[in-house]
């Protein structure tokens, strides 16, 4: 098998290639190398992005994270600001793969609350919703590349559960992060979101304002496991039923929750 194979100097040199014709981009290569082992992308050429150091970064400012999309999952793992701020991403992040797997793979290919895709002249930033269409499926343009993603400091109670089949290596059959803060016997801020048990990750939206809605009791945290597990949509697979995974978000939720019982009393 022959390929074509470019690695850019910088950005600027790699957007240029991409306004030019279609490449597949080369990050760590830890998916893309196992598709092209397979023979998928067989007619495109490879645009080699690892070495860009300048899209290697993780920046704290103003209560916004900022990480360019080939810092490595593992250079995440060891952030002394992440460990601080945000380590509910951690915790994510150390679910996925092996070391091996997360000293090459990157951010850029993973999710964050906002996306900018780097377009030659222009840059364009958005939620991540809206990056995200569906499985394997989102907005990025073939002369496009993901530049940064970002997101706020998240509030100070934070929770990461993956289910899988097994401990280590294993594709989830659901997964949740919740973030809260606390104010006057109240959730402020709650987050709930989702993964696995729907076409993109999502955020279980009625189960946050019904939280929100008044000070919180453990009959109102049973309540918005089960309202979480009926706004997830999940499918069967050779993994696990809709119906088990259903049952999984809500027993993850609720366990996610019962913590910020003591930590709302607290708050009062
Ligand atoms: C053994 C093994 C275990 C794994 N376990 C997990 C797991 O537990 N959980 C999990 O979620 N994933 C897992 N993965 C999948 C994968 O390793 C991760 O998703 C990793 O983060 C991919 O990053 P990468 O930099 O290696 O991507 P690459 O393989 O380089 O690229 C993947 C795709 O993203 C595109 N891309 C990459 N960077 C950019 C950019 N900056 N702009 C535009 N497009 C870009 C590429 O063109 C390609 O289509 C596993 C993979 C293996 C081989």
């Amino acid at each position: 098998m022959s390929l074509e194979y470019i690695r850019p100097r910088n950005v600027e040199e790699a957007l240029e290639c991409l306004l030019s014709r279609t490449f597949k981009i080369l990050a760590g290569g830890t998916d893309l190398v196992i598709q092209l082992r397979e023979g998928r992308h067989k007619d495109l050429p490879i645009l080699d992005i690892s070495r860009l150091s300048e899209l290697r970064f993780i920046r704290e400012k103003d209560g916004k994270t900022v990480i360019g999309a080939l810092t490595t999952l593992s250079d995440l793992l060891s952030s002394e600001s992440l460990r601080r701020t945000a380590p509910v991403l951690l915790a994510a992040v150390r679910e996925i793969g092996s070391v091996q797997i997360r000293n090459m793979g990157t951010i850029g290919t993973r999710f964050c609350q906002i996306v900018s895709l780097g377009r030659k002249g222009r840059t364009r930033t958005m939620p991540l919703p809206d990056f995200l269409l569906g499985p394997c499926k989102t907005v990025l343009e073939s002369c496009e590349l993901i530049h940064s993603v970002s997101f706020s400091t998240p509030p100070v109670y934070q929770h990461f559960e993956k289910l899988g089949e097994r401990k280590a290596q294993a594709i989830s059959i659901a997964s949740t992060a919740l973030v809260s803060g606390f104010k006057n016997g109240r959730l402020k801020g709650i987050r709930v979101a989702l993964g696995s048990v729907a076409p993109t990750v999502i955020r279980a939206k009625q189960a946050e304002a019904f939280l929100e809605s008044r000070p919180l009791t453990p009959d109102m945290i049973l309540d918005a496991g089960e309202m979480a597990a009926q706004e997830a949509s999940p499918i069967s697979d050779v993994r696990a039923t809709a119906a088990y995974r259903r049952k999984m978000v809500m027993a993850m939720v609720t366990r996610g929750l019962w913590p910020c019982l003591k930590e709302v009393g607290e708050s009062r």
